[in-house]
């Protein structure tokens, strides 16, 4: 038996473990996998010692990244580990959010993209889309890291939100209480204007309890609340649903199962 499962602060909400454990189930693997709620960052390392894998979630992914023994790909460019592998009491960690937001988006043909926020997952999102040669700009309300886009060439706007995108990546944590908006109502008006396609990381909660629950959720979800205002876009369920795909991959040691595993959440036919 393989033991696996989530870390974070908090937990409960977390879609990993039914989809996880599915997977798991599905391809006759013996696995575990739970849900672990961590609140002191300093006891990561000897709790991820203690499993065969793992995905971290908020707010310890900065910190995975510094226990990690080696870091593969390019989770070391974004600086934050979300899935880690421990091999012989070593710890290999990967950053599986990028490509996961990156298989939503890569159909859109975008040349050009603004970023809401400046957290860990605006980190992902820009260090995946500069890597795509997508000129990349950023808001956010602080200055907060502006250093590390920086060196990723990436335009940071100060207060007036001028030009036209092909992509509008909101990446705030606001709008988890499915109301609010990440800016006053007009500005966001105007600049959903200027913006093809609009893409939100937040995507609508809701418990879970068997994987056919959240194949129906898959389809038949409410919008957010920016993609309510704007009336179109994507929301960041399927990202979250790829980036597990991705850590499933490393989970059971590159069998190749990323399309077998995406058809089954489709209900296609292979
Ligand atoms: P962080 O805590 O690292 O960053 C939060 C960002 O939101 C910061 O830029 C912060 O600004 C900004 N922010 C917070 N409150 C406000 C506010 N009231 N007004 C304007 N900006 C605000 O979080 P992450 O980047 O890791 O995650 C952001 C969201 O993305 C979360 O809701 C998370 O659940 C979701 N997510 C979804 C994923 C998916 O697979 N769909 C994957 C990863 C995350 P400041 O820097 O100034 O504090």
């Amino acid at each position: 038996m393989r033991y696996f499962g989530v870390i974070g602060d908090p937990i409960a909400h977390s879609l990993s473990p039914a989809i996880h454990a599915f997977l798991f189930d599905h391809f006759g693997i013996e696995a575990r996998y739970e849900r672990f709620h961590l609140r002191s960052p300093d006891l990561l390392r000897s709790k991820l010692l203690s499993l065969h894998g793992a995905n971290i979630t908020l707010p310890h992914k900065g910190k995975a990244f510094e226990v990690c023994d080696e870091v593969r790909g390019i989770a070391e460019e974004i600086e934050a580990v979300n899935t880690i592998e421990c091999m012989d009491d070593r710890l290999i960690g990967w950053n599986t959010d990028a490509f996961g937001f990156w298989e939503c988006v890569r159909g859109l043909g975008a040349k050009t993209a603004l970023i809401l926020g400046a957290g860990g997952s605006a980190k992902a999102i820009a260090t995946i889309l500069c890597k795509q040669g997508i000129k990349v700009s950023l808001f956010n309300r602080s200055n907060r890291d502006c250093e590390f886009f920086a060196q990723r060439d990436v335009c940071m706007h100060e207060g007036v939100l001028e030009g036209s995108y092909d992509l509008l990546i909101h990446s705030t944590s606001v709008g988890l209480d499915g109301r609010s908006l990440p800016l006053e109502e007009e500005r966001l008006s105007s600049l959903l204007a200027r913006c093809k396609h609009v893409f939100d990381v937040i995507y609508p909660s809701r418990q879970i309890a068997s994987i056919e629950d959240f194949k129906r959720f898959l389809s038949h979800r409410p919008p957010t609340a920016l993609l309510a205002f704007a009336q179109r876009g994507m929301d960041g369920l399927e990202m979250l649903l790829y980036q597990a795909l991705f850590a499933f991959e490393i989970f059971s040691q590159g069998k190749g199962l990323f399309e077998e595993s995406r058809a089954l959440f489709y209900n296609a036919r292979l």
